[in-house]
C-alpha cells in the first residue's frame, strides 16, 4: 500500500487543516515512531505512530481491519515460521495491512481465528481477564464416561495448575472414538489437548467452532472473510 503524506495524515485525523498540519510539523511538534519530525513531505504508513504534542494519532488514519479464518491444519500461528512452514497469514491474499493472529491455534489444529492490525483490541481479547469463550469440537480416543466428561468440566490439573470450570457436550460414540464440543475461556498452551489426555482420552481432531461469537459457519478450512461492522462493535 502506498504511503500517504504526513501533513495529510495529521489532517485527515481531524485535529487541523492541512495548512497547519506543515506549521506543526515545522515547529517540531511532530514524531513518527518516536522521533521529532520538522521537515514536509514525510510519507507514513497506517502502521506508523504519529505524535502531536506527545499524544498518539490515530483515530481516522489507521485502517484496521478484521479477519475470520478457518484455520486449515498444518498452518502455524505466527507471522513468520523459520522452519519455512505454511503461516496463517500465507491463507489471506489481497490485504495489505500488516496483520497477526489473536492467540493462537496449534500447528495441527484447525478452526476459528482471528487475525487484526488492532493491537489494543488484540491485547484486550488476549488477556486471561477478558475470557472470551471458544468452542472446540473433538474426536477423541475410546469412550468417554460421564465422570470423564465430569472432570473435564471441574477442571483438571496441567502444568502443575488446575484448569477453570469448562462446559463439554459428548456428541456421540462408535465404540472406538468419541465426538465432543468442549467450551473454556482460557487459552494455554496445547490446553484442550492436555485436558482430554489427562483424562485418558488423547485427541485424534481438534477444531475450534466458536471464538467468540464468531463461528465457521460458511467457511471451509482455508477461506476467510471480513467480520462485519456489528461483529467488530460486539468484539470492542
Ligand atoms: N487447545 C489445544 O490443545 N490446541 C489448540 O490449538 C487450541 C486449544
Amino acid at each position: 500500500k502506498e504511503g500517504e503524506r504526513l501533513q495529510k495524515v495529521i489532517a485527515n485525523a481531524g485535529i487541523t487543516s492541512r495548512r497547519n498540519a506543515e506549521h506543526l510539523i515545522e515547529q517540531g511538534r511532530v514524531k513518527v515512531n518516536g522521533r521529532i519530525i520538522d521537515v514536509l513531505g514525510l510519507k507514513v504508513y497506517p502502521t506508523d505512530q504519529i505524535e502531536v504534542d506527545g499524544k498518539p494519532l490515530s483515530i481516522g488514519m489507521k485502517n484496521n481491519v478484521y479477519i475470520l479464518l478457518y484455520k486449515p491444519i498444518r498452518t502455524v500461528t505466527t507471522v513468520h515460521d523459520p522452519q519455512g512452514r505454511k503461516t496463517v497469514l500465507d491463507c489471506i491474499e489481497g490485504v495489505s495491512e500488516r496483520l497477526f493472529p489473536v492467540g493462537r491455534l496449534d500447528y495441527q489444529t484447525s478452526g476459528a481465528l482471528l487475525l487484526t492490525n488492532d493491537g489494543e483490541l488484540a491485547n484486550r481479547l488476549m488477556h486471561p481477564r477478558y475470557g472470551v469463550v471458544k468452542t472446540y469440537e473433538a474426536i477423541v480416543e475410546g469412550e468417554v464416561s460421564i465422570q470423564a466428561k465430569q472432570q473435564l468440566e471441574r477442571g483438571i490439573k496441567i502444568d502443575g495448575k488446575n484448569t477453570a470450570p469448562a462446559k463439554v457436550n459428548l456428541k456421540g460414540t462408535d465404540g472406538q472414538t468419541t465426538k465432543l464440543a468442549i467450551s473454556l475461556h482460557e487459552g494455554r498452551n496445547r490446553q484442550v489437548r492436555k485436558m482430554l489426555e489427562a483424562v485418558g482420552h488423547p485427541c485424534l481432531k481438534l477444531t475450534r467452532t466458536h471464538y467468540g461469537m464468531l463461528h465457521l459457519q460458511g467457511l471451509r478450512p482455508g477461506e476467510w472473510r471480513f467480520l462485519t461492522p456489528r461483529e467488530i462493535s460486539q468484539l470492542q
